[in-house]
């Protein structure tokens, strides 16, 4: 059988490790070609010395390298590049690849219908690699799509499910990205503690999935064991579980349409004593309703739910300002800003570093 050539993008973070730790339990399957990080170059030389890549590329001073490297044809590329920067590899590598596995929900939140657009024209399977969406994947059954009743995404609710508002005034940086179930990315911590990530997840859904948001559900599962599930309109409701480690969903993807042993955990049902489920509290974490408020209002608007986030993120893991005020500030952002047309890449790319700029402007004058 030949092997699967491979990109990994982001291949020294959080996902892109267990993407390699994937790979190299599966040498005989995967011929690795492309790798990318963005700054850490022994991590990155390390990983390429592991599953013997044929390149790898750092980016922190350009990308011109790794987009000229992505004009090459693989079978798969897996992306977990964080945030928007992913976006321009992710529209590269997407006529070059036969399925494109995507970790990095910003670029699907942002810019959705360019992605997608893109991935139509060249006959390209787009896999979420996310838990959540991998999971809904896995039990969505697509010629049956008009009995889907909806999709209910499960939420941990992070290391502050049980926390006031009152509580959450003192929250630091280092009790942020400290996850109860699973180990991240710095951005992707503080995203699901605010509860931002699940609100970044309803907008994909609706993209990935083609569903309204008025048929996707959030329930917080605080066991993380339910994935995220589908229900139909008879009352079937099927469920993917598994243990929380994202090396299960991306096996998934690497596998797919097979199925591959994992190097992962599994699931001891016999130490799961109980699982809960509870509907989110959006006074607490008004994140979720200004997820729905954008799907309402349209790309634009999801764009700048994005770009403040990722700003007011990267503000308060610099101790800029307080946890409470990532999400108000996005909120501010979301309220000040008109809606601008981002028909195009340039016009997209161009009003995203407006929102940078003036979500700056915003911190900086609080
Ligand atoms: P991470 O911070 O651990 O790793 C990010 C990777 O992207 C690194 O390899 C880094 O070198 C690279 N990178 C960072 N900035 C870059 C830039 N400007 N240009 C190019 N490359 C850059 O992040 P992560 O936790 O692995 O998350 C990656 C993506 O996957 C995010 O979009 C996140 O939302 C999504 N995701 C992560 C998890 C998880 O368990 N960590 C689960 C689901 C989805
Ligand atoms: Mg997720």
């Amino acid at each position: 059988m030949t092997k699967k050539k491979i990109n990994i993008l982001g291949a020294t973070g959080s996902v892109g490790q267990s993407t390699i730790d994937v790979v190299a339990a599966h040498r005989d399957l995967f011929d690795p070609y492309l790798l990318s990080a963005h700054s850490k170059k022994d991590a990155l030389v390390a990983a390429q010395k592991r599953v013997d890549a044929t390149h790898a590329v750092l980016t922190q001073n350009g990308s011109a390298e790794l987009l000229a490297r992505l004009e090459h044809p693989v079978d798969i590329t897996l992306a977990a590049i964080v945030g928007m920067a992913g976006l321009e590899p992710l529209l590269k590598a997407i006529p070059y690849a036969k399925v494109v596995a995507i970790a990095n929900k910003e670029p699907l939140v942002a810019a959705g219908p360019l992605v997608l657009a893109e991935a139509k024209k060249h006959g390209t399977k787009i896999l979420p690699v996310d838990s959540e969406h991998n999971a809904v994947f896995q039990v969505f059954e697509d010629t049956q799509r008009d009995k889907i009743s909806r999709i209910i995404l499960t939420a941990s609710g992070g290391p502050f499910r049980t926390f006031s508002r009152d509580d959450m005034c003192d929250i630091t940086p280092a009790q942020a990205i400290k996850h109860p179930n699973w180990s991240m990315g710095a951005k992707i911590s503080v995203d699901s503690a605010t509860m931002m990530n699940k609100a970044l997840e309803i907008i994909e859904a609706h993209y990935l999935f083609d569903m309204p948001a008025e048929r996707i559900d959030v329930l917080v599962h605080p066991q993380s064991v339910v994935h995220s599930m589908v229900e139909y309109v008879d009352g079937s409701v099927l469920a993917q579980m598994g243990a929380p480690d994202m090396k299960t969903p991306i096996t998934y993807a690497l596998g797919w349409p097979d199925r591959l042993t994992s190097p992962g955990q599994k699931l001891d049902f016999t130490k799961v004593s109980h699982l809960e489920f509870e509907s989110p509290d959006l006074e607490r974490f008004p994140a979720l309703r200004l997820a729905y408020e954008c799907l309402r209002d349209g790309q634009a608007a999801q764009l700048v739910l994005n770009a403040a986030n990722e700003v007011a993120v990267a503000a308060f893991l610099n101790g800029e300002i307080g946890f409470l005020q990532i999400v108000e500030t996005v909120e501010r952002v979301l309220n000040d800003l008109e809606a601008q047309n981002i028909s195009s890449l340039e016009a997209l790319l161009d009003f995203d570093k407006n929102v940078r700029i003036y979500t700056r402007d915003v911190i900086i004058s609080q």
